[in-house]
């Protein structure tokens, strides 16, 4: 059975590259059809009717066309190109990353709608004023966990015994908490703090709604940060250049106090 000449589908777009003179090639991420690359012609030019349309991190109706080697996108409508969100150069730094973090993670052409609804809810959250950092850590772990790489938590990784409520560690090579006994022989494991922990268990198995309402003090977003930033590092066996951004601007804001993105930053991305 031949596939259809032209087909529809909602897509969010995670990436955009530039193809030749006016065309860019656009990394998009689909509820059916997975990951996928295709060709927006013309989208450079400031006359052309897509190009709102497939901006970074917009959530449109595409219609596209098979390609000999990469489908076109014919046309294009959006359905929600969060605003807020690339208003502001914080939150356009967290939208980014968690772009960054699907196209890292996802191969092409299989279909998540999960990941989908993730994805798009996250950048919904990320587009109210609402804990930012708490957000970003629940996509985390909810992103590893459709991906299969859903740290163990309730029992130790390495010999499953139980977790005393403690300090432990948290290994990346094991992919989850160590007991103490554990900890002492892996030296590469980070210690992690009950609190921490008790986070972590419950954003593994709650909605948006729950995950937010749990109060984290500095500290501890600190400490999940640098849990979840080392074992996603670790996955990836690289760091993302996007946390290189998102650790700049956390030491811009520690200096003065900034205002909204201008449109010459947000030409850069
Ligand atoms: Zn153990």
């Amino acid at each position: 059975m031949n596939s259809p000449r032209v087909y529809q589908t909602e897509a969010i777009v995670l990436k955009r590259i530039k193809l030749g003179e006016a065309d860019r090639i656009l990394t998009l991420y689909t509820p059916n059809l997975g990951k996928i690359r295709a060709v927006a012609k013309g989208s450079r030019r400031t006359t052309s009717k897509l190009g709102g349309h497939v901006e970074l991190l917009t959530h449109s109706q595409l219609m596209l066309a098979r390609g000999r080697n990469l489908d076109i996108v014919t046309q294009a409508q959006t359905i929600d190109n969060f605003l807020a969100l690339k208003d502001n150069l914080d939150k356009l730094s967290f939208g980014l990353y968690i772009s960054e973090l699907v196209d890292s993670f996802t191969p092409d052409h299989v279909d998540d709608r999960r990941l989908f609804n993730l994805l798009l809810d996250t950048l919904q959250q990320l587009s109210q004023d609402k804990d930012a950092s708490s957000i970003l850590r629940y996509f985390e772990l909810r992103l590893l966990d459709y991906l299969g790489y859903r740290p163990q938590l309730r029992q130790c990784a390495n010999c499953g015994s139980a977790i005393e409520p403690a300090v432990n560690s948290f290994s990346s090579r094991y992919g989850g908490v160590l007991c103490q006994d554990c900890s002492y022989h892996e030296p590469t494991a980070r210690s992690l703090s009950l609190n921490a922990l008790k986070v972590m268990r419950l954003w593994q198995n709650c909605n948006y709604a729950t995950a937010l309402r749990v109060r984290i003090d500095p500290k501890l977003a600190s400490e999940l940060e640098k849990v979840m930033r080392e074992y996603i590092k670790f996955l990836l066996e690289k760091q993302l250049k996007s946390t290189e951004w998102l650790d700049k601007l956390k030491h811009d804001s520690s200096l003065q106090q900034r205002g909204n993105a201008s449109t010459e930053n947000r030409q850069q991305m």
